[in-house]
């Protein structure tokens, strides 16, 4: 058999939900992959725990005391691992000389300039922080090109479309879908916990019933974005910007039952579509790999047992957010990043019980009303439409 390096991995958010199952996906591949760095924002305990079981070189922590106590546990039991501290750090093992691939991890706006780092530094860079393409992707997607990166989408959808799509990505990148033979894309969502809740009972609901998905186990804010199916929304501009596609181009279904992951539509009427367990190590396994396979630990689905599949269109007087992200990505220029970080302060205020479910949508409509769009030429301009968002749904939220 053919001798092939061993690939060093990153995995940035390496404690969160994504991080966990990406870390269960490379320990049952040692002879493929090393971890060079993981990263956490501040649980340093589960932190320490995977840099006992994994040595790697670095491991970066954003809050110092929880980087004194990291280091001197590692200490205690002998562990080599570098503890360094800070957005910088994150940027710094993400674009260093020593690691070939950077899993994307970290939730919200927070993972923009680690991602790009990786991306600036020509990484094969995994993406399931969908906040960064959303924000910034005319921009993310220039440095992709520019700095002969990889970028392949981790999220379920964009992975099972990415699956469908022709081999040839570069041509529809460069000419669109179009000129590849495809029609649309089919970007299914379950509808998640509260799909068939009387209207009524929205603005009753609590985080605990939001962060219940049916099918899915997954990190607070994400889950709550499937509740208000604001991630849908998110997931659309996601796909604009992986696979060149107009927001026309991309048509959102409701399928309960999170078997089919996504399809593509070609223009001889065919239909493909990718089947799978809903367990996330399925995409992560085939990015890691591609073009190769690998064994993720994922169940073999059975599809006796599934025994039917649903579908219907998406409701928007019961998820205005899918409305309202619909809108953005019409509009894109600075409003999907308007809209993101809006909605990054309404689900932090809904998890701490200072607003209710159904406010989520009303305070990304009143930012995003209140503030100017223009196209941004760079990150920083990004970055300053993100703070300026946060302050004004603070200020919406103040005015509740
Ligand atoms: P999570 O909340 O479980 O984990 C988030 C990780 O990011 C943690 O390791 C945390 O320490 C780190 N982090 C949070 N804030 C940070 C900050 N300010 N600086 C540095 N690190 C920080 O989230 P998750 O569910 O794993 O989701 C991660 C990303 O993957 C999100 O963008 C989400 O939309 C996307 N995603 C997740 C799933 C899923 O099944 N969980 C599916 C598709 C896409
Ligand atoms: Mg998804």
């Amino acid at each position: 058999m053919m001798q092939r390096a061993i690939q060093s991995v990153t995995v940035l958010g390496a404690t969160g939900s994504i991080g966990i199952s990406t870390l269960d996906v490379l320990a049952r591949h040692p002879e493929r992959y090393s971890i060079f760095a993981l990263t956490a924002d501040c649980k340093w305990q589960l932190l320490a725990v995977q840099c006992l079981q994994y040595h790697p070189r670095y491991a970066v922590i954003n809050n110092e005391a929880a980087a004194k106590l990291l280091a001197s546990e590692l200490r205690e039991h002998g562990c080599k691992t570098e503890v360094l501290l800070g957005v910088e750090a994150l940027a710094q093992v993400a674009a260093h000389a020593d690691t070939d691939v950077v899993m994307a991890a970290i939730v919200g706006a927070a993972g923009l300039l680690p991602t790009l780092a990786a991306v600036n530094a020509g990484k094969k860079v995994l993406l399931a922080n969908k906040e960064a393409l959303v924000m910034a992707g005319g921009l993310f997607t220039r440095a992709v090109t520019e700095h002969k990166a990889t970028l392949l989408p981790i999220d379920s959808e964009h992975n099972a479309i990415f699956q469908c799509l022709p081999n040839h990505r570069a041509d529809y990148l460069a000419q669109g879908l179009v000129s590849s033979g495809v029609r649309k894309i089919l970007l299914t969502g379950s509808g998640g916990p509260f799909r068939t809740l009387p209207l009524a009972d929205l603005k009753h609901v609590t985080p605990e019933q939001a962060c219940a998905h049916p099918n899915w186990s997954m990190g607070k804010k994400i889950s709550v974005d499937s509740a208000t199916m604001l991630n849908k929304g998110l997931e659309l501009i996601e796909a604009c910007w992986l696979f060149n596609a107009r927001p026309e181009q991309v048509q959102v279904v409701i399928h309960p039952q999170s078997v089919i992951h996504s399809m593509v539509e070609f223009v001889d009427g065919s239909v493909l579509a990718q089947l799978g367990n809903p367990d996330m190590r399925t995409p992560i396994a085939h990015a890691l790999a591609w073009p190769e396979r690998i064994e993720s630990g994922v169940a073999s689905l059975d599809i006796i047992a599934t025994a039917r599949l649903d579908f219907s269109a998406p409701d928007y007087e019961r998820f205005p957010c899918l409305r309202l992200a619909l809108q953005a990505a019409q509009r894109s220029a600075t409003a999907p990043a308007i809209l993101n970080a809006a909605n990054e302060v309404a689900v932090a205020a809904f998890l701490n019980s200072n607003i209710r479910f159904d406010q989520i949508a009303q305070i990304i409509d009143e930012v995003l009303q209140r503030q100017d769009v223009v196209e941004p030429d760079s990150i920083a301009q990004v970055i300053a439409t993100d703070q300026t968002a946060r302050q004004l749904a603070h200020a919406v939220i103040e005015g509740l």
